[in-house]
């Protein structure tokens, strides 16, 4: 069973990630890839562009496709006007919620998740008051969250009802529980607070509240406002997706359980424009997709689940949602932590950043009129339709969203890959190994390369070929100390392959090479050790 703790230590131990400012006392919600890291981070982002952006061919479908479609990038700005976020919503709904009680003068936040308030930076997260609906506004926003947590907390709930009072939960046994207000806690609060997650910072040297803008969020917004340029500049047609790698930005009141909650991170989103009337099977197509990238790279299918949302769950312009969640070893045993989401967002996005007028029956949450009667938040004006040049009808494309986030995908990797054997040590005797079984694609080193001992011209040979293999791939060079203790070491940074120079291959011309996993080691002459490798790593 594989612990948290010896996680963290290892990736500390050996480079892969430090707490950000460590030597100030660190700062909550930040970190820094050390030189494993960063290479490891790199090779996901990098499988991630080349699977889905660079490598993509549309000139045949993919397997499960219901066609070929185009793949292009973008790399946006982390500043954007401050209208995008009026118009994404994030201006008004991207938020916690906060309280003080008077009498305990303590703070609470409101964990959207469990739908309770709960002691700001209570790391037991004991639970203070219930319920979601003293929350009044908002309530959409909070509501589909809670949900989430409710649906995964109780599996056999047939129906899941949130009122002023109280929350209702109707299970399949036909039994029924209410969860009601702590009214004696709840005189004690003040009114909850608003909280909202982007990060606020000024533009130029006055700094006025006009002036305000936000660190992004999420990559996807520079996407949408992009939509009109990308298909006037690169004439790809529907359907296409754009992908965009970025930082994103989220000030999160309690960030936690190592890089997964943090307050920046990297996401690696695609919005993929389709056809109204075929953007279910798209969204199909992107679900089981993504969730076989991940199996692809290492993860274990068992460690996986693709959860789809709940009605109740989805956002009011939804039309389907599904996480694809890994079995983190700092959840408990069940449970599971969002890696990735796959939404169905049909056309509200574009339309948002399009017009001016909103339509209330359609858009709930922009029922909220100025003081003119007009609509609270204009959108830019622009026409994002898309005209199809076959049967000339003009639309609003439906989008579907992988949305994935670099750093827990990282994390997922290194979870998975931490594993401890046993292997024989310089004496033959059995002794554990602790070995990162990344995928070869992943590992940040590829092969390492040592010389037996340090003289007889073995160095000589050994810096050769790692000249010659550092061409094509990142390896590594090393000539201290006993072999076996190198192999530990390469072992502990998921290196998949060491390449070490013996007396044969003073009078032979060949070299062994180390399997990481099975152990196994075999000779290959030294002019094959580069096409060798370069085959295995794929
Ligand atoms: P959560 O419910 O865990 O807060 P979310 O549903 O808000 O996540 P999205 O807005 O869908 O997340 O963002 C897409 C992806 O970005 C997530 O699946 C996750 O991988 C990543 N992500 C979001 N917030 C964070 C964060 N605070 N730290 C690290 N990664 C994040």
């Amino acid at each position: 069973m594989k612990s948290m703790d010896q996680i963290v230590s290892l990736c500390k131990r050996r480079g892969f990630l430090f707490q950000s400012s460590e030597i100030y006392g660190g700062i909550q919600g930040f970190w820094d890839y050390g030189p494993l890291g960063v290479e490891l981070k790199r090779n996901l982002k990098e499988a991630w562009w080349h699977d889905m952006i660079s490598g993509h061919n549309e000139l045949v479908a993919p397997a499960n496709a219901p066609g070929p479609f185009e793949m292009v990038g973008l790399d946006c700005t982390i500043i954007m006007h401050p209208q995008v976020w009026k118009c994404s919503g994030h201006y008004d709904l991207f938020h916690d919620h906060m309280v003080d009680c008077r009498e305990s003068k303590k703070r609470y936040r409101f964990d959207q998740v469990r739908g309770r308030w709960v002691e700001y930076a209570d790391r037991s997260q004991k639970i203070f008051v219930s319920t979601l609906a003293d929350i009044e506004t908002e309530l959409d926003e909070v509501r589909r969250r809670a949900m989430k947590f409710f649906r995964l907390r109780n599996k056999d709930a047939d129906k899941i009802s949130i009122s002023n009072e109280s929350l209702t939960i109707d299970r399949l046994d036909s039994t029924k529980e209410v969860l009601a207000p702590d009214a004696k806690n709840l005189d004690t609060l003040t009114e909850p607070r608003e909280f909202n997650l982007m990060f606020k910072t000024t533009l130029g040297a006055l700094g006025g509240e006009n002036d305000a803008t936000f660190l992004r969020p999420e990559t996807a917004q520079g996407i949408f406002v992009n939509f009109k340029n990308v298909l006037d500049s690169s004439r790809v047609k529907l359907p296409f997706g754009i992908g965009q790698v970025g930082k994103s930005f989220r000030n999160e009141i309690t960030p936690r359980n190592f890089t997964f909650r943090s307050r920046e991170f990297e996401q690696m989103e695609i919005e993929f424009f389709c056809h109204p009337d075929q953007s279910q099977v798209w969204y199909k197509y992107w679900r089981d997709r993504r969730m076989a990238w991940y199996t692809k790279l290492g993860l274990s299918s068992e460690s996986l689940i693709m959860r789809e949302h709940h009605q109740e769950e989805l956002a009011h312009y939804s039309v389907g949602t599904a996480d694809i969640e890994y079995a983190f070893p700092f959840l408990p045993e069940g449970e599971y932590g969002e890696l990735e989401g796959i939404a169905h967002r049909g056309d509200f996005d574009l339309r948002s950043h399009m017009e001016g007028k909103l339509n209330p029956a359609t858009r709930p949450m922009e029922v909220e009129l100025g003081e003119n009667g007009k609509a609270k938040y204009r959108g830019s004006g622009r026409d994002l339709t898309y005209r199809d040049e076959v049967t000339n009808e003009k639309f609003v494309p439906h989008v579907v969203e992988p949305s994935a986030g670099a750093d827990r995908g990282v994390l997922a990797f290194l979870c998975e890959a931490y594993s401890e054997d046993k292997a024989p040590d310089e004496k033959g005797k059995m002794q554990t190994r602790t070995v990162m079984k990344l995928h070869p694609r992943l590992a940040p080193i590829k092969a390492a390369v040592f010389p037996l001992v340090k003289k007889d011209g073995m160095p000589e040979i050994a810096r050769e070929i790692y000249g010659e293999l550092k061409k094509h791939m990142n390896v590594f060079y090393d000539e201290k100390g006993a072999v076996g203790r190198r192999y530990r070491r390469q072992d502990e940074a998921g290196t998949p392959y060491c390449v070490t120079v013996d007396t044969e291959s003073l009078n032979d011309k060949t070299v062994t090479i180390r399997d990481r996993d099975t152990l196994e080691q075999w000779r290959v002459k030294i002019d094959d050790v580069v096409t060798d490798l370069t085959s295995r790593i794929q």
